[in-house]
């Protein structure tokens, strides 16, 4: 006679941990206020935009666009940049979702950091109006800038955490999301509008984990996937 013993295999899901979470800044804890195309125009030339928007139809990365320029042709780009990104911190206003987000983070103990292509003087304009600090926050000046992985590898280290306990969250998919999945990261995505609906994004090479569109979401996604232990 012979016993049959089932084995009881029991799945247990393991939820990934979390302990911290990076945000880009423009458009994703501030609503957008610059428009960048008038930006990208000013700065390239209409014939000159229209080609470059044609090779890159994901997007233009202006600042490594103008990087090989003769530094007065160069200088003459930063100064109109600064002008829209002024332009810009003049009507700041923050993202519906952001600051509950952050509370309910803080409450967690989970760390929160921040990475943007723009300068050090609109992050700090921004945690004047945001009144809670993002630490580390890395702006323009912290050299290479997203969508290479470096500043989110240092904000890790700085963390004394992996890469895959963090969470990067931004509303641009060739910035945020290629630095985040880059770095070996979780990435969330907030698309308010949808636009990354339409079949041009379909076959980029780095997708987000999650896609949001509003920050109030981000909440609920946290809770369900992730041990939020710091
Ligand atoms: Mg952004």
């Amino acid at each position: 006679m012979a016993t049959y013993t089932a084995a009881v295999s029991s799945v247990v899901i393991t939820k990934s941990r979390l302990r911290g979470v990076v945000f880009d800044m423009d458009g994703t804890l501030t609503v957008p206020v610059i428009d960048f195309p008038a930006m990208y125009r000013a700065v390239l030339g209409e014939g000159e935009y229209v080609k470059i928007k044609a090779e890159n139809p994901c997007g233009i990365d202006i600042l490594h666009q103008i990087e090989k320029w003769n530094p007065d042709k160069q200088k003459r780009a930063y100064k109109i940049i600064a002008d829209y990104e002024k332009q810009g911190l003049d009507r700041l206003q923050i993202m519906p979702g952001a600051s509950e987000l952050c509370g309910f983070l803080d409450s967690k103990n989970i760390r929160r950091g921040l990475i943007t292509r723009n300068v050090k003087e609109a992050v700090d304009l921004f945690h004047q109006r945001f009144g809670m600090i993002f630490s580390p926050a890395l702006s323009r000046e912290f050299r290479p800038y997203k969508p290479d992985p470096a500043p989110l590898l240092h904000i890790c280290s700085n963390w004394e955490v992996q890469p895959n306990e963090v969470m990067m969250i931004g509303d641009s998919l060739k910035d945020d999301v290629a630095c985040g999945k880059r770095a070996g990261a979780f990435t969330c995505l907030l698309d308010e509008t949808g636009r990354y609906d339409t079949p041009e994004y379909q076959d980029v090479e780095f997708k987000p984990d999650f896609k949001v569109s509003s920050l109030v979401e981000v909440h609920s996604i946290l809770q369900n996937n992730f041990n939020l232990t710091p």
